[in-house]
């Protein structure tokens, strides 16, 4: 099987002064697990790393640079998903950690359970020894910003609402195993303890060898409505091509619930798409050596892995 990787940086309203560094970031991140995939890597190990580096990018409403919720806080939510035996983890509401991605992973793999949140997830991240930061360390600039625009008497937090950045991976791997990871902020201004559809299983991803894998993004009430991710999943079943799935699904999520957002698929055997309804969603794959991206509907950016990684000074 050839390795296929597949990467988001959020769906929604990308203010044009970060257009290109979400574009840079995701064009990163996809590089970063196709080199893993490459190396005969796993699917899930790709997209954890991926992820991973769109948390540590501020550019993202992941890890450092998420919104900040109704107190000022981060609070985080995180999704990993092994399309080989439907094993997963995910954590929600988190802090004061770097990469709730690699706290899901831990859970997948160190506990049996799927899903730990708050102080518990928190004291399990201590016990799996992830150092603690300052939760400062986690606020941009940016979102301290917009965190305030949003509490002023005349704002419209509707606007902000928009401009999301959560982050998403899938992967097929040289053994044909699929892999999904998503991680986020959640909304900006959210009720303390919001927990959003990333950390739901179906809603923010999945992945099952049989069929393919998706990870999602935007508005999350809606997608927990639809459960998007296994939605997809289930119009592939029924034969449809990522790209006809995705389109289905999103429409009925637009359709019956009001609800905008994106999402990438890729299919069992490495037919991939990138889809949304909302105005933007920045995205990038790599796939035979050469890297895809876009931000717009319908751009479609190509280079070789070689240029794409001289571009980037890697
Ligand atoms: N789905 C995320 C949430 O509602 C937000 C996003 O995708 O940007 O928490």
């Amino acid at each position: 099987m050839k390795p296929v990787i597949v990467v988001h940086g959020g769906a929604g309203r990308i203010f044009k002064e970060r257009e290109e560094g979400s574009r840079s970031g995701v064009k990163r991140a996809a590089l970063k697990g196709y080199n893993i995939l490459k190396r005969g890597g796993s699917a899930l190990d790709a997209v954890e790393e991926a992820v991973a580096v769109m948390e540590d990018d501020p550019h993202f409403n992941a890890g450092r640079g998420s919104v900040l919720n109704e107190k000022g806080e981060v609070e985080m939510d995180a999704i990993i998903m092994d399309g080989k035996n439907l094993a997963s983890g995910a954590v929600s509401a988190v802090k004061r950690i770097d990469h709730p991605i690699k706290l899901a992973r831990l859970v997948m793999e160190k506990t049996d359970h799927m899903l730990l949140t708050d102080q518990g997830a928190l004291a399990f991240a201590r016990a799996m020894g992830i150092p603690e930061v300052p939760g400062e360390k986690l606020i941009t600039e940016r979102s301290l910003d917009r965190w305030k625009k949003n509490l002023e008497a005349d704002s419209n937090p509707q606007e902000f609402q928009k401009d999301l950045g959560t982050v998403g991976a899938i992967a097929i791997d040289s053994a044909g195993n699929v892999a999904s990871a998503t991680s986020t902020g959640g909304l900006t201004n959210k009720l303390v303890g919001r927990v959003g559809d990333t950390a739901c299983i179906g809603s923010g991803g999945y992945a099952d060898n049989d069929v393919g894998a998706t990870s999602t993004t935007g508005h999350g009430e809606s997608i927990m409505k639809v459960v998007l991710a296994r939605l997809i999943l289930f119009h592939m079943e029924q034969g449809k091509k990522p790209q006809d799935a995705a389109d289905a699904a999103l429409n009925f999520m637009k359709t019956r619930v009001g609800g905008l957002g994106g999402v990438i698929v890729i299919s069992s055997s490495g037919d991939w798409a990138a889809r949304f309804s909302t105005k933007q969603m920045s995205w990038a794959t790599v796939k035979d050596d050469e890297l895809l991206c876009g931000v717009h509907a319908g751009e479609r950016h190509r280079q070789s892995v070689e240029e794409a990684m001289s571009s980037m000074g890697s």
